[in-house]
């Protein structure tokens, strides 16, 4: 007699309120056509962020391309032009591709890259038809000159979906960190300023004792010495 169990388990779902939407693709106007909204820190598509003076973050370092576990990023770095800078510093990303055919939206580039260059979106509604098509120049990754990022034809983005294109908190940040509190870890972004500080882990945080450390190891000095690389805007 278990099977009946089985079946009132089946049964009950016809009365219980319905979790799907009437998702469309976007390729109708039916006001049902509805997308779920996403979680503030879901990995959807990346985008290529610049400083809030439009220079480009990305330095060609290639850690997101070495960290990567897909092997689908490829980056080629070149010198700026003292003249004309691309990025502050010597070096600029004069390559940039991802492979969307083999990402798994792992979020280890975002971790990896020193100068929160490379985010990912909100947008998970794309596909393509072809290979080209899923493989992302830089000039389809970069943020345009409004610090929006780019919309192509084959992906579905919908009004409030290009905001916060960077906002997540990656596990290694310090706003995670209960001492940065109210510390400001992240650099200036085209388009939306300066996000203030998210909030720690811990609602109650623990307090730490002068000479106690968040490791438990031995401290003199608990004032938060934020990462240079994280901490605000790192150009000139
Ligand atoms: S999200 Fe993961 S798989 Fe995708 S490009 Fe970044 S590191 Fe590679
Ligand atoms: S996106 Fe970040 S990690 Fe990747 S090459 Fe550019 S600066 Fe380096």
């Amino acid at each position: 007699m278990g099977y009946l169990h089985g079946f009132a388990v089946t049964l009950r779902q016809l009365f219980l309120p319905r979790v799907t939407t009437d998702y469309r693709g976007g390729f109708d106007d039916s006001p049902a056509d509805e997308k779920r909204p996403k979680p503030e820190r879901m990995h959807g598509r990346h985008v290529l962020n610049r400083y809030e003076d439009g220079m480009e973050k990305c330095i060609g370092c290639e850690l997101c391309a070495g960290v990567c576990p897909a092997d689908c990023i490829y980056v080629r770095g070149a010198d700026n032009d003292p003249d004309d800078p691309v990025a502050p510093g010597e070096r600029y990303g004069y390559v940039y591709e991802i492979n969307y055919l083999r990402c798994i939206h792992c979020d280890l580039c975002v971790e990896a890259c020193p100068t929160q260059a490379i985010t990912e979106s909100k947008l998970f509604e794309f596909s393509f038809t072809d290979r080209a098509d899923a493989v992302y120049t830089k000039d389809e990754l970069l943020v345009g000159d409004d610090g929006s990022p780019r919309q192509l034809p084959w992906e579905d983005w919908r009004p409030g979906d290009d905001a916060m294109t960077s906002g997540w908190m990656r596990a290694t940040s310090p706003s995670g960190d209960h001492r940065y509190l109210g510390v400001e870890a992240w650099s200036g972004e085209l388009g939306y300023g300066v996000r203030p500080p998210e909030s720690p882990d811990t609602a109650d945080p623990p307090a730490l004792g002068p000479s106690e450390s968040v490791d438990g190891q031995p401290d003199s000095d608990n004032t938060p010495e934020p990462d240079p690389g994280e901490s605000g805007a790192q150009h000139g």
